[in-house]
């Protein structure tokens, strides 16, 4: 690296500090790793009640920050923080907007004014930056909510001399969520009309934030080369797929890394037992204590236990869960599941959980100790999503030698290789079809691996060693770091504006 990079790391939720699923334990970590790298990267984060009310240490940086929000100026605070591998933390606080149960709705649906929530944040960490000094090369912004800052540097300060510098990475963690907004709420944004069209922020006639990202930034990644491949097709590119074709030679695909730090069973403070490849006793213990705390019989002790930790979402294949439980029931193995989402797949599974209680346990909300408790206690991870940008839940599984049982598609099929008894090869199962036979096949050739001593020995072995450690991806991210400000260097003004431009010009919308 030459001269060190400076990245502004814009991310809507960040472990530990708030956390509703993968991209908080991505922000959480990643930057970390950049600091390693000698990246100079900092996070910003909205002050949320979850951030207030966890005890962490933190103090004030910046009083009475002023942000322009529609036509009315609001301030916020500015606090200061460090993530567990030392990476500076800006909390944005304002607490009409963000001192608040959850962090973008309640069961029941989304915050009526996440527009405002969100453009404030976005907008008040680029003036921030701006005040405090910090010349940044990139924002690398994660996801709809921060998807207007690529927007405002390609518009309202493209010709602020103090981002003439700056560009813009927009990472892509889910296509299922757009923020989309009606065209009247334009001028909260503070973008001027002009960006309102197709080629632009338009989105049928709605603003979409997403949008926003994938047309302004420089350059565009998502979270496994599988994904960026998928999210240019029509079936999973959500109504998006042209968009991204149109930039595929912007378009990277960068797997995700987990924090083995937070992630190990040898090491795990909210373990009831500790293991490792070479001592494996812990896990029998995790098991018997976690099938004593969730109530299941201790007849399956000597069974399978298979889990299912996830949002409960149409996207994480609940819908297909619910049609297989009583089948998986008959299976004569235990089945425990963690998830917090729709009203009504939590209804549904706690019937499903009544009729039987000595094999499945529900639990409803969000728990982070409990997710680490069932991912050492479990025999096997039920993953059936639809689609799945990466995926983290089967990376950890490997780690703690549970196996994970997925569809072949996104994150899934990039970190999850089939086994094969014969060779001894291979960290998991694999379905394609997104229906009741296909996983069910899957989950018996499971069972029937499980009670094959050796080859599942083998199996769980095989995935405990697997690494998919930040190092590799880290520097896949600094590459492309350089290549925006090698780009940006070499082009003052709107160079990347005007590619899009003139591809958008094809009629893409
Ligand atoms: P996604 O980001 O699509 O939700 P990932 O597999 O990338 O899926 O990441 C999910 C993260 O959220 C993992 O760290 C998982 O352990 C955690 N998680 C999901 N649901 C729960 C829950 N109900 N309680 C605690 N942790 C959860």
């Amino acid at each position: 690296m030459s001269k060190s990079l400076r990245v502004w790391f814009l991310a809507p939720e960040v472990a530990p500090f708030a956390k509703t699923g993968g991209l908080a334990d991505v922000a959480g970590s990643l930057p970390g790793a950049l600091m390693k790298l000698g990246v100079d990267v900092r996070v910003a984060l909205p002050m949320y009640r979850m951030v207030r009310e966890g005890n962490f240490a933190m103090h004030e940086v910046f009083p009475g920050l002023e942000v322009p929000l529609g036509d009315e100026t609001l301030q916020c605070d500015v606090l200061e923080t460090t993530t567990d591998h030392g990476v500076p933390v800006y909390l944005f606080d304002r607490e009409d907007l963000f001192d608040r149960p959850d962090l973008y709705g309640t069961p029941e649906g989304d915050y009526s004014d996440n527009l405002e929530r969100f453009t404030f944040f976005t907008r008040a960490a680029l003036l921030l930056a701006k005040k405090t000094g910090f010349h940044f090369d990139v924002v690398h912004c994660h996801d709809w909510q921060t998807g207007l800052a690529p927007a405002y540097l390609k518009t309202l300060y493209r010709d602020d001399p103090f981002f003439s510098q700056a560009g813009s990475v927009f990472t892509i963690h889910n296509m299922g969520y757009q923020g989309l907004f009606p065209a009247e709420k334009l001028s909260t944004c503070g973008l001027p009309a002009s960006e309102f069209h197709p080629e632009g922020l338009e989105y049928w006639g709605n603003i979409s934030l997403l949008k926003a990202g994938l047309v302004y930034a420089d350059a565009i990644t998502t979270v496994s080369p599988r994904y960026s491949q998928e999210i240019q097709t029509p079936e999973f590119g959500m109504g998006m797929d042209a968009i991204l074709r149109n930039r595929s030679d912007d378009l990277h695909g960068i797997i995700n890394g987990v924090d083995y730090h937070t992630w190990n069973p040898a090491t795990d403070p909210h373990l009831p037992a500790h293991y490792s490849v070479r001592h494996m006793d812990g896990k029998k213990a995790c098991k018997a204590a976690l099938a004593h705390e969730m109530g299941v019989d201790h007849q399956f002790l000597a069974r399978p236990l298979l889990a299912v930790i996830s949002r409960l979402t149409v996207q994480k294949g609940h819908d297909l869960l619910l049609e297989i439980v009583p089948d998986v029931a008959r299976l004569d193995v235990g089945l425990v599941i963690l998830g917090a989402g729709e009203q009504k797949y939590q209804q549904a599974l706690g019937f499903l959980g009544q009729e039987h209680p000595e094999r499945l346990a529900i639990r409803v909300g969000f728990d982070e100790p409990l997710a680490h408790r069932i991912m050492a206690g479990a025999d096997m991870l039920l993953a059936p999503s639809r689609y799945e940008p990466c995926g983290l839940t089967q990376i950890y599984a490997l780690k703690y030698g549970t196996v994970p049982i997925v569809r072949a598609v996104g994150g899934f099929d990039d970190t999850i290789q089939q086994f094969d008894p014969s060779s001894g090869q291979g960290t998991g199962f694999k379905f394609l079809e997104h229906e009741p036979g296909a996983v069910l096949d899957r989950i018996k050739e499971a069972i029937q691996t499980y009670y094959n001593k050796a080859a599942w020995q083998k199996l769980v072995k095989n995935g405990m060693r697997a690494d998919f450690s930040w190092s590799e991806s880290a520097r896949e991210y600094v590459a492309l770091y350089e290549e925006v400000r090698q780009r940006r260097e070499n082009s003052h003004t709107g160079f990347a504006q005007d590619r899009v431009s003139s591809r958008y010009e094809r009629g893409v919308r």
